[in-house]
């Protein structure tokens, strides 16, 4: 068995197993026959035995060789089956590796210490625009990707020293031109690879195209850009606030440095100031109280509330937003304008509607809706209410005399000496021209009166001052009505305290007198 496995080539075994057959035979064929020639002495015999024994020699042969040749074509076809499994194997595993390499999506190609291409895969087709029969096997890649001398040179010398150097190129990033000649931003993976004897057989290079990245990088600076220029110019301030008690600002534009006088820097994270810190306490429960529900209702919130700025001013503001989540955190995003010029003018307006633009009283559509308001409570307590209906005295004289802004004066001066002699809670209004009226609530007849008398003698015993020291004399007429003897609606008292006057003006001016009813004359 030794000298079987020391004996190698198919040749030498072939050999010695031929010569070992030939002294085998030989050997067997010269003992036998001698061994017969002494025992056996008849020729015929002889001849007959060594037939027979050569027949057996041949028999015996024949089945060795056939065991033999039987046992080498069973090894053999055994090889054969693994040869062509494997063989299978490596061509299914070559197609395999070929068929992930073209169908890669990123671009794979390999070239040849040369810089020659050996394999160009579909990706590298689809982004460069060139086949693989274009540039397998040539150098003309580089000068068709690379068509700017500059570009060219620095990216050879970085192939060279990947092949050279073992260099490992690592997103490296450059502009390819393509076949269609567009401009790809490409970024690449390179490096070495060696033959199974340890030669250096080339370089693999990966390459991802940026270029849609690039551009939608560049989209999304550029509409950054825009927003923030929209925002920056936008009357008022955006924000990003946390909703918190102090609504921590985490974004605010360069208009709250006009609005409320604080850069954005001590706004954010509350570095100078809570915006919170800027609104009332009252307003600022109201708007968390909103803008709690609007969150709950998904829904955007609206808000005004008056805010104190750095200098202290106070102005009104306006404030639109909605929640919404930023990295899983709740945030609300809006925008805050000034409003301080529309609240003024709402202010205006609103006192326009209630008050008479010469004296600053409150107009007869005030004076009635209040003293309609005094009635529904004087009948519910029980209580009475005055009226005071006032005329003043020959005015005309006064017009004529001092001219219609000098009279409009008087009207102003008389207006604030009524005010300042009755209480708090009793009503002035003009009635229309010269007219004023006083409503008293709670005020019975003989406390009105008074109050009438007071108002009367005060007017009647004071010069009016008007421009340039000039001096008026005035009197007035009143005509009282109380609730609820003389009237119980608006028209009916005024009406009676309209005709008291008139009876005051009869009995001769610079009088008072009451409405008629019972008992009184
Ligand atoms: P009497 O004592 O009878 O009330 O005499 P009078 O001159 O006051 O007469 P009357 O009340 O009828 O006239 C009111 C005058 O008041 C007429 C008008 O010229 C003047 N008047 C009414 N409204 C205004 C006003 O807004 N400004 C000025 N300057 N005068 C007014
Ligand atoms: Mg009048
Ligand atoms: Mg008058």
């Amino acid at each position: 068995m030794s000298a079987s496995r020391d004996v190698g080539s198919p040749l030498r075994r072939a050999l010695l197993i031929c010569v070992g057959y030939a002294v085998v035979s030989a050997l067997w064929v010269a003992a036998s026959d001698r061994m017969l020639s002494l025992v056996v002495h008849s020729p015929e015999a002889l001849t007959s035995i060594q037939t027979w024994k050569g027949l057996g020699f041949v028999l015996v042969t024949a089945l060795f060789l056939f065991l033999l040749i039987y046992q080498q074509f069973r090894r053999y076809a055994r090889m054969l089956a693994i040869n062509q499994a494997q063989a299978e194997s490596i061509h299914d595993l070559s197609q395999f590796r070929e068929s992930i390499i073209d169908n890669a999506s990123i671009w794979i190609n390999v070239l040849d210490p040369q810089g020659r291409v050996l394999v160009w895969n579909k990706a590298a087709e689809r982004i460069s625009g060139y086949t693989r029969d274009e540039v397998l096997h040539s150098n003309s890649m580089w000068g068709l990707l690379f068509p700017d001398d500059e570009d060219r040179a620095h990216v050879l010398e970085l192939a060279e020293s990947i092949i050279r150097d073992g260099l490992d190129l690592n997103g490296f990033e450059s502009r390819i031109q393509t076949k269609q000649g567009l401009l790809r931003a490409m970024s690449w993976n390179s490096r070495r690879f060696f033959t199974p004897e340890g030669e250096v057989a080339g370089a693999i290079t990966i390459g991802q195209d940026l270029t849609e990245q690039r551009q939608m990088e560049s989209l999304a600076h550029d509409s950054e850009r825009q927003l923030k220029t929209l925002m920056d110019n936008l009357p008022g301030m955006t924000y990003r606030c946390l909703f918190d008690e102090s609504w921590t600002m985490k974004f605010v534009s360069d208009g709250c440095r006009s609005l409320t006088g604080y850069s954005p820097d001590e706004l954010i994270n509350n570095r100078t100031v809570a915006f919170a810190d800027l609104i009332d306490p009252a307003d600022n429960e109201a708007s968390t109280r909103a803008v709690e529900q609007a969150i709950g209702n998904a829904e955007p919130y609206a808000l005004e509330y008056a805010l104190t700025r750095r200098d202290g001013r106070r102005i009104w503001v306006w404030e639109k937003g909605r929640s919404v989540e930023v990295d899983g955190q709740l945030m609300l995003e809006g925008i805050i304008l000034d409003i301080s010029d529309r609240k003024a003018l709402e202010e205006e307006l609103a006192r326009l509607a209630t008050h008479d633009a010469l004296t600053g009283l409150f107009n007869r559509r005030e004076v009635e809706r209040r003293l309609r308001e005094e009635l529904v409570r004087a009948e519910r307590y029980k209580r009475p209410v005055a009226v005071l209906w006032i005329d003043l005295d020959h005015f005309k004289a006064v017009n004529d005399a001092h001219g219609h802004a000098g009279g409009d004066e008087v009207l102003r001066r008389l207006s604030e000496q009524l005010l300042d002699s009755v209480r708090a809670a009793d009503i002035v209004g003009r009635y229309g021209g010269e007219e004023f009226v006083v409503i008293l609530p709670e005020h019975d007849l003989p406390e009105a009166r008074e109050t009438a008398e007071r108002l009367r003698s005060l007017v009647a015993s004071q010069v009016i001052d008007i421009n340039d020291h000039v001096e008026v004399s005035l009197s007035i007429s009143v005509g009282v009505a109380v609730y609820p003897e003389h009237g119980q609606t608006v028209k009916t008292l005024c009406e009676s305290a309209d005709q008291a006057m008139y009876a005051a003006k009869q009995a001769g001016r610079n009088q008072v007198c009451a409405a008629h009813s019972a008992g009184d004359s």
